[in-house]
């Protein structure tokens, strides 16, 4: 289900990835104005299985030691307890991990890596042990259609094992890449999600603080849900389809991805309907979290 296309993998197209290769990348943000409010992501592939990491964010870390870190991770790496003490030694980040099942068999097979969910898990066990106040942990779970039946227990094991964890993030997968590939094995419409959402908005309000849903048109949503939703995709991978155009909360709305218009089509958007109210968010960052409270 990764947005990355095939052969992404390939080790004869490392080259550009080289340590001065990347490093060369990211300090270019010095060029943009104001670049201190500037995030840098390390994501990949799998950026710990570059063979430099820990020197690449030791270096960046000095050189731009303002700007925001955030690492993308699969987090097999830090079940070795060492690479997770030096990394978190290092400084201030933020770090998203996925997981894809509650057990080992999901998990693995969604992977496709058999060890991958023990790692993972003892990834977060480090992280948590390690991490200091300069830290975030955020926990992800992409649905599909091969997890979307263990949403619930993926998000019990998170709340049961890890409960210093309040950041979760539930992403509807983009369809390109792999996940457009395969989308027989994969793919979801997003009136399959609504019904299983329906049934956890009061256990997941009550568990998770931090809980962000990324990725869904508001109509794909319960009304409940509305001020979980955060705009997360650039303009130019969304669409509106015609039907958008007599909505009255289509500029809170992130629209809806171009791939998915593409390949599922458009016909399940509806203007809600009914007296909705909300609560808009005035803080800094509404333009990628628009509502607050929407009943
Ligand atoms: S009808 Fe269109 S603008 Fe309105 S909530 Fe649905 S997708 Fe968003």
């Amino acid at each position: 289900m990764c947005t990355n296309p095939e052969g992404f993998g390939d080790v004869s197209l490392s080259g550009p990835y080289s340590y001065e290769g990347v490093l060369s990348r990211v300090l270019r943000i010095k060029d943009i104005p104001d670049s201190a409010a500037e995030a840098i992501c390390l994501t990949g592939g799998e950026p710990t299985s570059h063979p430099e990491f820990l020197r690449l964010v030791s270096t960046i870390k000095r050189e731009l030691p303002n700007n925001q870190l955030i690492l993308a991770t699969n987090g097999r790496m830090f079940a070795y307890e060492e690479f997770a003490r030096k990394y978190l030694a290092i400084g201030s980040s933020k770090i998203e991990i996925p997981i894809h099942g509650s057990e080992a068999r999901l998990h693995d097979a969604i992977t496709c890596v058999k060890g991958s969910f023990e790692q993972t898990i003892q990834g977060i066990e480090n992280i948590l042990k390690y991490m200091s106040f300069e830290h975030e942990l955020e926990i992800r779970l992409v649905l599909t259609k091969i997890n979307l039946h263990d949403t619930r227990a993926i998000l019990d094991l998170v709340k049961e094992s890890f409960p210093r964890i309040t950041r979760v993030v539930v992403i509807f997968p983009e369809f390109e890449g792999m996940c457009a590939k395969n989308m027989e094995v994969v793919g979801l419409k997003y009136s399959d999600v609504k019904e299983e959402m329906t049934g956890l908005i009061s256990e997941w309000k009550e568990s998770f603080d931090g809980l962000s849903l990324y990725h869904f048109p508001l109509c794909s949503l319960p009304v409940g849900l509305w001020g979980y939703a955060w705009r997360t995709l650039r303009g130019n991978e969304i669409m509106f389809p015609e039907q958008c155009n007599g909505c009255r909360f289509k500029k809170y709305c992130l629209g809806v991805h171009v791939d998915y218009a593409k390949l599922i089509g458009t016909d399940e958007f509806m203007p809600p309907t009914g007296n909705i109210k909300i609560k808009e968010n005035n803080g800094p960052d509404r333009e990628y979290h628009p509502i607050i409270e929407a009943i």
